[in-house]
């Protein structure tokens, strides 16, 4: 349930809703909107009569919650969710490019390839420290040493650094470092992972569950918000199905639905879906179309050596090339 204050409504209307509500043993959540003040009404078990608030001063109208991701869905907050990191903002009508290796190999390797996405127009680099690797034997990343080698490349290029946090022990670490800290899709549903990144100064990127629906990604981020933390980002990476020409299957759906359902904003990771360099330009231009808040597409200038998924990553000339028609892409749609 969402009590919709008056715009004109003062602060002693608003705390005079917000102790009747807690009054009744449900929890208040003010959300400050553009025009209005709203408050959520959680921890219901049951229906809320909405009469009990309809009427006090101040309410313009009561609206019922009808989806279970209450604070992440439109219904609760009906304008976009717009998230600033220094200069940059993501969820409006820009489109932001995350581009850079998978994992940070070395300085010279991490320095390099930002130069070249820079120089094309990425806005934020990416790169893992601590790499979710399906083989034990396969690079795990470089740890501390990568964050700080992500720190230098922010200090050198001016672009925020995106990276993964993969367990909860590592997270104050990760978010020292971070300008975005990323979840990644093999820890969508790692449930006291999401309630610490509810509890950072951070936003999340959070990915898609390779096997999980939109509710249950929704939910995912619901947990995020619910421990405060408004700032998600949500990715769509591609889904498990039966096919072998890619990875994974992109689901091009996905973002209209999210952005239907959700004020938060949605971009989309084009490299893992596909896990095949000639998959990456198509895919990023479709979902430009689909109006995806933004894209992060891996680039290495010698993705043959890379140490992870090099066959999905771009030469930074056809980086440069996609960026071009992403721009041009996203001119057709920048009403
Ligand atoms: C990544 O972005 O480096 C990554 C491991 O992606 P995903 O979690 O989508 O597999
Ligand atoms: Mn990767």
């Amino acid at each position: 349930m969402l009590v919709v204050m008056n715009h004109l409504a003062t602060q002693e209307q608003i705390n005079y809703v917000v102790e009747s509500i807690e009054k009744r043993g449900y929890t208040a959540r003010t959300i400050p909107g553009g025009e209005r003040v709203s408050i959520g009404i959680l921890y219901n078990k049951g229906s809320v009569d909405a009469s009990l608030f309809q009427a006090l001063p101040g309410v313009k109208e009561v609206i019922p919650i009808t989806r279970p991701y209450k604070q992440v869905s439109r219904e609760f907050k009906p304008d976009n969710t717009i998230i600033r990191i220094g200069n940059l903002t993501i969820g409006g009508k820009n489109l932001i490019i995350m581009a850079g290796p998978c994992a940070i190999e070395s300085e010279k390797q991490a320095m390099t390839i930002a130069n070249h996405v820079a120089s094309s127009g990425a806005h934020i680099f990416r790169g893992g420290a601590f790499k979710p690797r399906t083989s034990p034997y396969s690079f795990q990343g470089l740890g501390e040493k990568g964050l700080q080698i992500l720190a230098k490349v922010r200090k050198e290029t001016g672009m925020p650094v995106v990276t993964e946090v993969m367990d909860f022990q590592n997270f104050d670490l990760v978010e020292e470092y971070a300008d975005i800290v990323q979840i990644g899709t093999r820890n969508m549903q790692n449930f006291s992972l999401l309630r610490r990144a509810g509890k950072a100064k951070k936003p999340i990127l959070l990915k898609r569950g390779m096997a999980a629906t939109i509710q249950e990604w929704l939910m995912a981020a619901e947990y995020i918000l619910e421990e405060g933390n408004t700032q998600v980002i949500l990715c769509e990476r591609g889904v498990r199905t039966f096919v072998n020409h890619s990875r994974n299957t992109l689901d091009i759906s996905a973002i209209p639905v999210v952005r239907k359902e959700s004020h938060l904003p949605i971009i989309v990771d084009p490299s893992h879906a596909a896990g095949i360099r000639d998959q990456v330009e198509p895919l990023s231009l479709a979902s430009v179309a689909a109006e995806a808040h933004g894209l992060m597409i891996e680039v290495h200038h010698a993705p043959d050596e890379a140490l992870s998924d090099g066959a999905q990553s771009l030469y930074p000339d056809q980086f440069d090339i996609l960026c071009k028609k992403i721009r041009a892409m996203h001119a057709l749609f920048d009403k």
